[in-house]
């Protein structure tokens, strides 16, 4: 029998068995992918998610870094930069493979090609059937991603809200990266309803891709990707389809021997879909719980509740105003999008929210006092527009 069982070899799965593993628990991490197993994903980590790691991640998996972004809304275009990192560009499957590795060295084994099935709680031990048998341990941690099967065995369903999106790697010219985006990333919020697209430069390709947070039905999303994959000139290639958990709602995230964490708890920003840094949070808090059970030697059933008050600590509030902020944003483009790109003191505000050194409930408390003149700002321009064009 194990201490921990990890199911999942996400940046949260990893994480945590770092960290059981580093603390002397018996850990495996079951991964249902062979590994390096293949990320979907934009890819960029921001300095929130590398502040938290813990792990010095090595020159040659960064295939840029970033320092800003161009936001487009229509005709508006608006950069902003920063004089420090707002976070790395990687390819996912490299990243996340580094990481696992880093479990592996602390002591953790790793069982790739390992589907779990089902998990089931005893009193005092989980039973986890796989492909490969049944594995028993004391504390499961379910960071198996969107489609948990931890999360559907605690709470009944999978991880709750999800966004849509579609992603697909682009190769373009070291030099057309270099001269259209250098170390920007590009989000458009003109394409789409209810979401994003986005192009993230890497070395020699760009990751395309879009993100939407609300219904699906009147957004066409395979025929709004194509569109604008030929308006800004890139060669199309076939996107795969991907769901992304819509943070800040409330989901059960344990139990008496489960914890999830990452996506499969829910544990994504509702505004842009970034999910790495609060994988990465929730991992390390979830295996602390479990060590403190064992270096207390108290395994009584409420024991793990702890979890959610850590989490909720840690990271409640930003998701939660992630939330907020994602619903009114694309509730009203219009006002929002156009606010965003024509305010440099207002995109330079969301860029520290996602580089970490800010939140989203601070920026929204920055955003309500001046909300009022940005507003008429926005209308008095469009009058004067409106004006020229009628002379
Ligand atoms: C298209 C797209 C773009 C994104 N871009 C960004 C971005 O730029 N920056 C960012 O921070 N976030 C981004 N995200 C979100 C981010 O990818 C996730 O939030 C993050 O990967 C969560 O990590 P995790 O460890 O919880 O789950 P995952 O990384 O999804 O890992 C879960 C692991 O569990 C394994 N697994 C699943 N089921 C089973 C099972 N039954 N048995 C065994 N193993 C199983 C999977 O194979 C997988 O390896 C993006 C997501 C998508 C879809």
């Amino acid at each position: 029998m194990y201490d921990v069982i990890i199911v999942g070899a996400g940046p949260a799965g990893s994480t945590a068995a770092k960290h059981t593993a580093e603390n002397g628990l018996d850990t495996i991490i079951l991964e249902k992918q062979k590994l390096p197993r293949k990320k979907p994903c934009a890819g960029l980590v921001s300095q929130r998610a590398l502040n938290n790691l813990e792990v010095e991640i090595p020159e040659s998996l960064i295939k840029r870094r970033c320092y800003g972004t161009r936001v487009i809304y229509k005709k508006h275009v608006l950069e902003s930069k920063l004089d420090s990192q707002v976070g790395i560009q990687v390819s996912r499957s490299e990243f996340d493979y580094y990481l696992v590795q880093q479990a592996a060295n602390a002591g953790a084994k790793v069982l790739d090609n390992t589907l779990v099935n089902s998990v089931y709680e005893d009193k005092d031990y989980i039973s986890i059937n796989t492909n490969e048998g049944l594995f028993k341990s004391r504390f499961l941690i379910g960071a198996d991603g969107v489609n948990s099967v931890c999360s559907r065995y605690i709470s009944g369903v999978e991880s709750g809200k999800k966004a849509f999106s579609l992603n697909s790697d682009v190769p373009v010219s070291v030099e057309y990266i270099n001269s259209r985006y250098s170390d920007l990333t590009e989000v458009d919020f003109g394409i789409v309803k209810n979401g994003y697209f986005w192009a993230f430069p890497k070395d020699i390709h760009i990751s395309v891709g879009m993100g939407i947070f609300g219904n699906t039905s009147k957004s066409k999303p395979l025929n709004a990707y194509k569109a604008n994959i030929k308006n800004k000139g890139f060669d199309y290639k076939k996107p795969q389809g991907h769901f992304i958990p819509i943070g800040g709602y409330k989901r059960k995230i344990c139990s008496s021997r489960i914890l999830l964490a990452g996506d499969a708890a829910g544990f994504v920003d509702a505004f842009l879909g970034e999910g790495v840094p609060y994988a990465i949070m929730s991992g390390k808090i979830a295996a602390n719980t479990i060590i403190e059970t064992f270096k207390d030697n108290n395994f009584s059933d409420d024991k793990l509740s702890d979890y959610v008050k850590k989490c909720d600590d840690a990271f409640k509030e930003n998701l939660k105003y992630s939330l907020i902020f994602s619903k009114l944003f694309y509730r009203f483009p219009s006002i929002f999008a156009t606010m965003l790109t024509n305010n440099k003191t207002m995109l330079d505000h969301a860029l520290l929210v996602v580089k970490g050194e800010s939140g989203y409930k601070q920026f929204v408390r920055w955003l309500v006092p001046r909300f009022p003149y940005y507003i008429m700002k926005i209308l008095k321009n469009r009058s004067i527009h409106r004006l020229r064009s009628n002379n």
